[in-house]
């Protein structure tokens, strides 16, 4: 196990990255690990040349990164160094933001979400609520009276779905000071952390309902989570925000889910959405920077994460350890690599 004491301080981005353990599926398919992590900062890809030795003839891609947490990292330590330290921010007036990015099957939803057979597990989304709970107790704040709401939704190419009500569609509404609104999306007031799990639970189980091979899949959406603050003195005023984000799987074209032309098209404006995504992140803290934040509406929902001076991000790039994702995962790095 890796050790990892020191912090990185006033970053405005932090990018990590995290690498799941070989499963059993990995296992039946034979699948060898090409990934090593040296060190808490470096990441190897070892890229087999040719397919008839994989484990000869290497092209060693090294990356360096805030943060790399190999196999053995919990979810819990993962956080302690993503999510955890942008808490402070939502608390001082701002907005924090939390990606997990990666192929479908790298483990973005067992980090956010947690893993569903491990309850000990928790996912980022569940840790999060529960520090702020913790901080919101603290008697700096008695005077703000401040009251926690959770919202959960998910977007499908243009569609933007909430999860805490029935899968109802949204419409997002731009007012004149370009702010923008989901209007009508279910929040929550919540002051528990099992409150928090239930809403989770409920969240995902809808993410997933209705879906057959020729429906939309979960995994080519982006669920948001968002935990706001406000102070009871001013409620239509947003004191802070915490949103984080389970995005679709990055993986091209080709595989999966695509096959067919209307799925295609999809599939490239969920990459675009992507792309855009990178654009407006690398734009934080830049003054004068081009936010294309209308270019897509997951950008659109974040747009207020983008700007201001008090905001933080973190991405977190998933890898699975598998040579078969080999090109997947040099593309999850190679993006994450651009947003730092
Ligand atoms: P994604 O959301 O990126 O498609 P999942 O979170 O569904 O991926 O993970 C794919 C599979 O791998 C699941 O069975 C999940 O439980 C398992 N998995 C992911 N990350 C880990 C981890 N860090 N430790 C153990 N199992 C993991
Ligand atoms: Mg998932």
């Amino acid at each position: 196990p890796l050790s990892y004491n020191d912090f990185i301080e006033d970053h405005l981005i932090t990018v990590a990255v995290r690498k799941r353990p070989l499963n059993k599926f990995d296992l039946v398919k034979k699948e060898i690990d090409i990934i090593t992590i040296p060190n808490k900062n470096q990441l190897i890809v070892h890229e087999p040349k040719y397919k008839v030795d994989l484990t000869k003839y290497l092209d060693n891609h090294v990356f360096t990164f805030d943060y790399t947490f190999n196999e053995t990292c919990s979810n819990q330590i993962v956080y302690k160094y993503t999510a955890q330290p942008l808490i402070q921010t939502i608390f001082e007036g701002g907005y924090a933001t939390c990606f997990a990015y990666g192929q479908t099957g790298s483990g973005k939803t067992y980090l956010m979400s947690g893993c569903p057979k491990n309850l000990k597990e928790k996912g980022i989304y569940a840790l999060t609520a529960s520090d702020i709970f913790k901080e919101a107790n603290s008697e700096k704040y008695d005077d703000l009276k401040l009251e926690i709401s959770c919202s959960f939704f998910e977007i499908y190419v243009k569609k933007v779905s909430d999860l805490l009500n029935g899968k109802q569609t949204l419409k997002l509404l731009e007012d004149g000071k370009q702010q923008v609104q989901v209007v009508g999306l279910t929040e929550r007031t919540v002051s528990s952390v099992d409150e928090v799990l239930h809403l989770i639970k409920i969240g995902n189980e809808e993410r997933a309902s209705g879906q057959t091979s020729a429906n939309v899949n979960s995994s080519r959406s982006h669920a948001v989570f968002q935990i706001c603050l406000r102070s009871k003195l001013n409620p239509k005023k947003i004191h802070g925000k915490f949103s984080l984000i389970d995005l679709a799987g990055n993986e091209r074209g080709a595989d999966t889910f695509f096959s067919s032309k209307t799925t295609k098209m999809e599939g490239s404006e969920i990459n675009q959405s992507l792309l855009n995504l990178k654009e407006c992140i690398r734009a934080l803290g830049r003054k004068g920077a081009h936010l294309p934040f209308r270019g897509s509406k997951l950008t659109q929902v974040l747009r207020d994460s983008f700007i201001g001076a008090n905001n933080k991000t973190c991405m977190i790039a998933m890898v699975s350890p598998g040579v078969s994702s080999c090109e997947n995962t040099l593309n999850t790095l190679r993006y994450a690599d651009r947003v730092k």
